[in-house]
């Protein structure tokens, strides 16, 4: 047995060092798929020899980010972590975490796990191993066509928890979805949030999830939004209602940077964002849950990245130039919010593909409230990307003139030379790389 799994676990790395180059994130999960099907019970295995926990992360919205947060902060605690940075988070994805985390021995030298897993996924990863806790970071409208319903997600998610009752859920209780399910669920769990209203959202025409009962089905009553439908809610027929906030951000700032106060101490990051609050709290929320002493916590937001193509700044022949992915409609709302707190003036890209990965279906953008892009400040709108003419349509829809330039790098080219200098890209998922390549490009040669 020990053998198929040092077979697996050589195998595993030489495939990630010849692949992960030309492929990239794929790289990965053709590690993990070889490593797992040379040994099976490589994945039972190996997570059986994480000394203390494992931590997974799902919901819709922050994942990467939530989990390479976690584990960076048990990094800066002094602990060995294995953790899915790239994102690669179906069973192929996960068990290459282990895989290449393991020494060539095959066994593995590991204090903790922190491993985000896609909701579908977590079906075909829990037979493997229980995780101990659980961080469940919202759940909202994905792109229509890949998972289908918000319902079909929560009865796997539900299924999954049963299935390991000792699992503790940490949840966001602001989200009367992700709530209810933990509640439901009659696993143990620990909630987090933001009690106090922070900014006003009640003129926002966002489309909002979750705006009946699950428990009985009848109207839930918001007092505030922060947003999407993340807020302080209770239902006007039953006793379902925003859960005690067992972590609860205080005096939150959001600006150029962020910053609020948990359990008496003051977090501060560098990020854009209101939403990374959430990314931060339920980091912060998952450590403190597995009784960790957050020690370096501030200093590990220092010194933090968030992944690829997620506010990533680059600097372009004196542009300066902001990339985020923006996937669905609750994501791209929020980057709305993030580009418009920024009060100068600004050019904008939009750049919408329709892939596999991406969902065929792009009548999501019609979720996504652009009317906020009326502003004085706002020099230009691109519209780029396979779905350009899409896009270009829903901005007229809301008497947005918007230009049209079907290729990326042309659109970001031509916004450099006329701009304002001041340029904002959003882009959805597999629009990302390709984006993200052209402006590495672009500034390597500046
Ligand atoms: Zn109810």
């Amino acid at each position: 047995m020990r053998l198929r799994r040092i077979l697996a676990v050589w195998a595993a790395k030489l495939a990630e060092k010849i692949s992960v180059h030309i492929f990239h994130r794929q790289g990965v999960t053709w590690a993990g798929k070889i490593a797992l099907r040379l040994d099976p019970s490589i994945l039972k295995t190996l997570a059986s020899q994480v000394k203390k926990d494992i931590f997974i992360v799902c919901g819709t919205n922050g994942k990467t980010t939530t989990n390479n947060m976690l584990c960076a902060a048990l990094e800066a605690e002094g602990y060995k972590v294995v953790c899915n940075h790239t994102g690669s988070n179906m069973l192929n994805g996960v068990a290459a975490a282990f895989a290449l985390a393991a020494g060539l021995s095959g066994n593995l030298k590991a204090d903790y796990a922190c491993i985000e897993i896609d909701e579908a996924s977590t079906r075909r990863v829990f037979p493997h191993f229980k995780p101990d806790y659980m961080v469940l970071t919202n759940l909202f409208r994905d792109q229509l066509d890949r998972y289908g319903e918000i319902d079909i997600t929560m009865n796997i998610l539900k299924e999954v928890m049963k299935s390991a009752p000792k699992m503790k859920v940490i949840v966001n209780g602001d989200d009367a979805l992700s709530a209810f399910l933990a509640m439901d669920s009659g696993n143990p769990y620990a909630t987090y949030g933001i009690s106090k209203k922070v900014t006003d959202d009640s003129k926002s025409n966002e489309i909002r999830e979750g705006r009946f009962c699950k428990k009985c089905g009848a109207l839930l009553h918001y007092n505030f939004y922060h947003y999407s439908q993340l807020g302080d809610y209770a239902c006007t027929n039953c006793d379902f209602k925003r859960p005690e906030l067992d972590f609860d951000a205080g005096d939150v700032e959001v600006g150029e940077t962020l910053s609020f106060t948990v359990e008496g101490k003051r977090i501060h990051a560098n990020y854009k964002g209101f939403y990374n609050v959430y990314n931060i709290l339920a980091a912060y929320a998952a450590l403190r849950t597995g009784a960790i002493e957050p020690v370096h916590f501030n200093q590990m937001l220092s010194r933090f990245r968030p992944e690829n193509g997620r506010m990533e700044q680059f600097q372009i022949d004196g542009t300066k130039i902001m990339l985020n992915l923006a996937k669905n409609p609750a994501g791209f709302n929020q980057n709305i919010s993030a580009v418009m707190q920024d009060q100068t003036e600004k050019d904008i890209i939009i750049v919408i593909n329709d892939n596999a990965q991406d969902g065929i279906d792009v009548s999501w953008l019609w979720d996504v409230d652009f009317d906020r892009f009326h502003e004085d400040n706002i020099h230009s709108i691109t519209v780029s990307g396979i779905r350009c003419q899409d896009m270009r349509l829903r901005m007229k829809y809301v008497n947005i003139p918007s230009l049209l330039e079907a290729d990326v790098e042309t659109a970001i080219r031509k916004r450099i030379a006329d701009g304002c200098g001041n340029l904002y890209v959003l882009v959805n998922y597999t629009a990302l790389f390709s984006t993200r390549n052209v402006l590495k490009r672009l500034e390597g040669n500046g």
